[in-house]
């Protein structure tokens, strides 16, 4: 497979992991980091940041908040310097994810709503309603419940238009579920109607999440019959599916221990709450457990165990505790890689622009000028370019010293921003390399460029050097140019003449401005200005 066709087979398999709300998180982890691998070695970076997303995204369904949020931060980087925005808005309904895993509705409703604001037509429409559906169980995280159905079905219609049956099914389960954890029971049970109903029309099976909440429902409007027909259901097709998701299947044997209680049958209830408990141990699911001490304490005081149910309660409320601290354990070790992250921006920041200049005397460098002054140069104000060499310099060095000659250097390339703030503010000064400057000087007149470079030259010229060069004199030559007296006023073309003007001023003597234009004799005549101070 050539390298365009091994994107593009990437790319769809990324897709896949991507555009989708069910996964088998361990499983998908290692495929996106494989898929990660496949595109570095492609030298495809919008690969890679998408498969960085896709762990992301496992990272945080396996509970790891904090290694989540620092590959987050790498693709939200990588996203909004290049400006993909449909990786941004993919970028933020994780971020949403690591949020609601972390209790912070706010944040979790900002990043939802970010989420949905950045759909573009770029967005699949997978995204477009997705994104929307998440934004709905954000408000609802919140409180806002009545906000959050409008949005439900608007995602619900938005489904049915786009035909995503499968989303739509998805949609409604989470919509069912959020009822219910808002204690809108009476909607809860309509939702889950729609659910049932939907499934059966379009021939899908329910699958153990579905039928996790359509028991807890069940159970909420007193009838436990049917939520231990359910949820044994969903308990059987766990093991039919082998998903690598233990939550789901703790989950389920709570919500069956819960239904067995009201039906009165403990001995059931005490084995499905073991099964739950055992599971919860074995995968570490904190959460799951603190919730089975609580089950546990109901169903001793069901049997009128009370000295039994108090002491649960106390389990119950030593393992809330610790919880809470591994809970806040994990966000500030969240919060630690936001702002380490953020630390390492500041630092690459820093970093380019030191790039762009001279460590020497702060003034910008070649690379900035290559950067910068072509746009300049396209842009609709003249430009006066001029090149200053110091006269002499290799006598100051020797007669002096080498770092008296970097303290002159430095010294003259203030005099020189200086100047050049002071006539034209939107220009720079840079190093060129050694002695030599360059000074670019927007909105400078071709006609008023030979007297502002004068200046120049004299403010230079009279600076008081007493001090450091013990009576030597630092002068300059400067050759000049300018964008109007160009046919072509390139970066090239223009370096050129005043390098040209530059060499005619030190023939010439030194301490001298020499501009002009090409040897064309066109615009203005060659003029130059003897060195007087
Ligand atoms: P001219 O008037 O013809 O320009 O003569 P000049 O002596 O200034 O020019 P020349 O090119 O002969 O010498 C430039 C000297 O600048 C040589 C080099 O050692 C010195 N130089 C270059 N970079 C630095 C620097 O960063 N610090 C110091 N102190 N000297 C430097
Ligand atoms: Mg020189
Ligand atoms: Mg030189």
């Amino acid at each position: 497979m050539d390298s365009g066709a091994g994107a593009l087979h990437l790319s769809s398999s990324l897709l896949e992991l991507e555009d989708r709300i069910r996964w088998k998180p361990m499983a998908s982890l290692a495929l996106a980091r494989q898929y990660e691998q496949q595109a570095m070695a492609l030298g495809d970076p919008l690969l890679a940041a998408r498969a960085r997303l896709c762990q992301a995204n496992m990272q945080s369904r396996s509970g790891d908040l904090a290694g989540a949020t620092r590959q987050i931060w790498t693709v939200f980087d990588w996203a909004s310097e290049h400006q993909d925005l449909q990786l941004l808005a993919r970028t933020h309904l994780i971020w949403a994810n690591v949020h609601r895993n972390l209790g912070d509705a706010a944040q979790c409703l900002e990043q939802s709503m970010l989420s949905v604001e950045l759909l573009d037509d770029t967005a699949t429409a997978h995204m477009q309603i997705w994104h929307r559906v998440k934004l709905a169980d954000a408000l609802c995280m919140s409180g806002m419940v009545e906000a959050a159905r409008v949005r439900y079905r608007q995602s619900a219609d938005l489904a049915v238009e786009l035909r995503r049956p499968e989303l739509l099914l998805g949609l409604l389960n989470n919509w069912a579920y959020w009822e219910l954890a808002t204690d809108n029971f009476a909607e809860a049970q309509q939702v889950a109607g729609q659910l049932i109903e939907h499934a059966r029309d379009h021939g899908y099976d329910l699958t153990p999440p579905d039928l996790d909440t359509l028991g807890s429902i069940e159970i909420a409007v007193g009838r436990p019959a049917e939520a231990v027909r359910l949820v044994q259901l969903a308990i059987q097709q766990h093991g039919l599916e082998g998903q690598d998701d233990a939550d789901t299947l703790a989950e389920c044997n709570l919500t069956l221990a819960r239904a067995q209680r009201s039906l009165g049958a403990h001995g059931e209830a005490q084995d499905s709450l073991d099964r739950c408990r055992t599971l919860s141990v074995e995968r570490g699911l904190s959460e799951v457990l603190v919730r089975a001490h609580q089950e546990q304490a109901e169903l001793y005081a069901a049997q009128d165990r009370f000295a039994e149910a108090f002491a649960e309660h106390k389990a119950f409320f030593a393992a809330h505790r610790r919880l809470r601290s591994r809970q806040r354990e994990a966000e500030s070790l969240t919060r630690q890689a936001m702002f380490e992250t953020a630390e390492a921006r500041k630092e690459a920041e820093r970093f380019r622009e030191q790039a762009r200049r001279d460590s020497l005397t702060g003034l910008h460098n070649r690379r900035y000028v290559d950067e910068n002054l072509p746009a300049l140069l396209t842009g609709k104000t003249d430009v006066a370019v001029a090149v200053a060499d110091i006269d002499h310099f290799k006598s100051i060095n020797d007669q002096l010293s080498h770092a008296v000659g970097d303290r002159v250097l430095a010294v003259v390339a203030t005099v020189l921003q200086r100047e050049q703030l002071a006539l034209a503010p939107e220009g720079f000064v840079a190093r060129l390399g050694g002695e030599e400057f360059l000074l670019v000087l927007p909105g400078v007149s071709a006609g008023a460029a030979h007297a502002a470079l004068d200046r120049i030259r004299l403010a230079v010229g009279c600076h008081d050097w007493a001090g450091l060069t013990a009576g030597m004199p630092v002068t300059v030559s400067i050759g000049v140019t300018h964008s109007g007296l160009l046919p072509e006023p390139t970066q090239p073309a223009l370096l050129a003449v005043a390098d040209r003007h530059l060499y005619a001023a030190k023939r010439q003597g030194r301490n001298r401005v020499v501009t002009g234009c090409p040897e064309d004799g066109a615009g203005l005549q060659p003029a130059t200005t003897a060195g007087v101070r």
